[in-house]
């Protein structure tokens, strides 16, 4: 039986290259003749060590990381970095910056305030995380020792691509959370301390959170209340930057798809793909005569996520969401909390996914007037 073409835009864990899937399968039960699988290695043993030293030096090579930052693979996903991070970079508590422009940088902040004093730089909820408020009336404290933002909300598809205001906090240090946007364009490193990112977008599946720290933040001890799995230092010298087990299997995972991504040109390669989709399905959005919508302010529009509704009304929605996904084109629900729809479109993702969507959407506009 012919296989259907399924195009996922699920938000995380989502779709994969079929290539990396293939290559997981063909190797799960015997690991370059090892005679085991990596489910069942030893994290210790000379086999997952390769793996796992393999996977960080082509992340190396992929994000041109410089020298001076640790990467480590954690666990507990982007969340738990929420609290990391106040206790890391502040030990014996103090005062940092906190951008908020939706809900993920409002989980941020609010672990940081249980630990910490908090400037609240600017709080996008009033224009419904639809765009960033004008810089020029945000709050920032001059003395804070840091400032947290998030590059791409997930969620609301609010994206800071080069306009994120660097300059507002000269002398901080900068740290972001790239959960969704990670690998779909370069980072210049100069401008950043701690960048982190729960694998499961554009990296691999979930279970494992890549967290990179600039190496003179892991020369101080973290806060004495900070839980050992929290401390960036311990995980940074122990073997292989592994303190206890990993996850084993999400490291893998994500270096078969850091080494399919070297393969395929790169991050250059990564960001021409990520424009062209984004480009093609905003234009469609916007040239649908008030069909389909989406508000996000054209300056901050994610490329990752594109958050969307259709003619306004929740029942037309759920009609598409239901016969969308009959047609393999699964996971156009938009987030539990704001509802709509949702098309994520991650680095697996193909041109011609988009296509198939814009196609469905031009037949269900038709079927749906
Ligand atoms: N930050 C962003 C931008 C996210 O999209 C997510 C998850 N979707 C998180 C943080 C939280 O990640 P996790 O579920 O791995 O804790």
């Amino acid at each position: 039986m012919e296989k259907k073409t399924v195009y996922n835009f699920s938000a995380g864990p989502c779709i994969l290259p079929k290539e990396v899937l293939q290559r997981a399968a063909d190797e799960m039960m015997d690991w370059h003749g090892t005679g085991l699988s990596v489910l069942e290695m030893s994290h210790r043993g000379k086999a997952f060590v390769s793996i796992a030293e393999k996977t960080y030096a082509d992340l190396r090579k992929l994000m041109n990381i410089p020298e001076d930052f640790t990467i480590m693979m954690l666990q507990g996903g982007a969340s738990q970095q929420f609290a990391a991070i106040p206790l890391n970079v502040l030990p014996d508590g103090g005062k940092a910056n906190y951008v908020t422009t939706g809900q993920w940088s409002e989980g941020a902040i609010k672990d940081a305030k249980k630990y910490i004093e908090v400037t609240e730089c600017t709080n996008n909820k009033d224009l419904k995380f639809t765009g960033v408020a004008s810089q020029d009336t945000w709050k920032v404290d001059p003395d804070a020792k840091y400032v947290h933002y998030c590059e791409n909300e997930t969620i609301v598809g609010v994206e800071f691509t080069d306009n994120f205001p660097f300059e507002k906090f000269a002398g901080q240090l900068v740290i972001c959370d790239m959960s969704s946007n990670f690998c779909s364009r370069l980072v210049d490193w100069s401008k950043y301390d701690v960048v982190y990112a729960g694998a499961q977008k554009n990296v691999g599946p979930s279970g494992c959170t890549i967290v990179i720290v600039k190496n003179h933040l892991l020369q101080q001890r973290p806060s004495k209340i900070c839980p050992v799995t929290l401390e960036w230092d311990t995980f940074a010298k122990a073997a292989t930057r592994f303190h206890n087990t990993p996850c084993c299997y999400a490291v893998y995972m994500a270096g078969l798809n850091i080494e399919h991504m070297l393969e395929k040109g790169g991050i250059p390669a990564m960001e021409k793909l990520a424009n062209e989709r984004s480009q093609k399905f905003y234009d469609y959005l916007d040239n649908s005569g008030g069909y389909y919508t989406n508000n996000v302010d054209k300056a901050f529009r994610s490329r990752m996520n594109i958050p969307f509704r259709v003619k306004c009304n929740d029942d037309l929605e759920k009609k598409f969401v239901a016969e969308a996904a009959a047609e393999g084109l699964v996971d156009l629900a938009g987030h539990r909390s704001i509802g709509g729809c949702r098309a994520s479109m991650y680095n697996a993702m193909p041109i011609e996914g988009v296509d198939a969507l814009i196609a469905f959407c031009e037949k269900f506009k038709a079927a749906n007037p």
